[in-house]
């Protein structure tokens, strides 16, 4: 080999997989069956090795995604989790150990990922079946970066978004952000966390942050396939929506009104469930200021 190819890294590929969600019992209020939303992974890979982000929950999406990855014919490094919610990393163990990978994440979401592993009988286990076991085996990396065959991949966290502690990839030489639940696409956002940290702000904070690492593609973790993943417009329709439903929360007086009037003004977003569960925890929080807002986050999904 001479020394031009040692130096010249395979450019990078990314390609998206994005599941089928698992059955739900239930209804919405306008009579639709409950279905949870459409989860996206990525698969950043070389000449040889690759990297997966969020590989999903159940046992059925692993063995899904699994075989997906496995077309691809790389050597899975690492596994990277973008925050702590069940439906992005419950499967992370399966795939972890059918690859011969490592799972990484920031320090905030491993600490996340163990809340939310802890809270399986509570809500997670009541509402979806077929989740592996879930040891939280997410290792940190130092300085939040890693390399995949000499390109350097980024951990950077923004906070509070749709959960704590959440964080994005940065992968400088695709101009790619996998961005979680930071930037969605086409899907309904979950608002609940905004009762916890007092409104938006976090959230429209951590989409600057976003938009500073100048991407040119966003894979948007809860999106709708049939939609491309271009940055400036994803990042602008989630601002949008924040905005929209902001202003719908000032003048909706119930869950339901607030869930007519979203699904009003988005008719095509995917994840009418999502959108719900966080419609009962406002609304739920505004009409009992005085219970447990753990408990009226569970409330909401069951
Ligand atoms: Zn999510």
């Amino acid at each position: 080999m001479s020394t031009t190819e040692a130096s010249s890294p395979t450019p990078l590929t990314y390609e998206v997989f994005v599941n089928e969600p698992p059955p739900q019992d239930g209804v919405l209020p306008n009579g639709e069956p409950k279905l949870f939303s459409p989860m996206a992974s990525t698969l950043i890979y070389g000449g040889r090795d690759a990297v997966l982000t969020d590989p999903g929950m159940t046992e059925d999406q692993a063995h899904v995604l699994g075989d997906w990855v496995a077309s691809k014919s790389r050597n899975v490094t690492d596994i990277f989790i973008t925050h702590g919610h069940g439906d992005h990393w419950f499967a992370a163990g399966l795939l972890a150990e059918r690859f011969g990978a490592r799972i990484v994440a920031s320090a905030g979401t491993i600490e996340q990922m163990r809340f939310n592993a802890a809270a399986r009988p509570l809500l997670w286990d009541k509402v979806y079946t077929g989740i592996p076991p879930t040891p939280v085996t997410a290792v940190t990396v130092p300085d939040n970066r890693f390399t995949l065959e000499g390109h350097e991949l980024a951990i950077v966290e923004v906070g509070d978004t749709d959960s704590a502690d959440t964080t994005v990839l940065h992968v400088p030489d695709l101009g790619l952000v996998v961005a979680g639940d930071v930037i969605y696409n086409g899907v309904h956002m979950y608002l609940a966390q905004s009762v916890i940290v007092g409104g938006f702000g976090p959230w429209r904070a951590a989409i600057d942050e976003v938009e500073a690492l100048e991407p040119r593609h966003i894979v948007a973790g809860h999106q709708n396939k049939q939609l491309d993943d271009d940055a400036g417009r994803t990042i602008a329709q989630t601002r949008q929506y924040l905005d929209d439903t902001e202003e719908l929360l000032r003048t909706e007086e119930t869950a339901v009104d607030f869930f007519n009037a979203v699904v009003e003004r988005y008719p095509s977003f995917l994840g009418r469930t999502v959108l719900w569960a966080g419609a009962q925890t406002l609304y739920g929080r505004r009409e009992h200021p005085e219970a447990d807002i753990r408990q009226i986050i569970v409330d909401s999904w069951l």
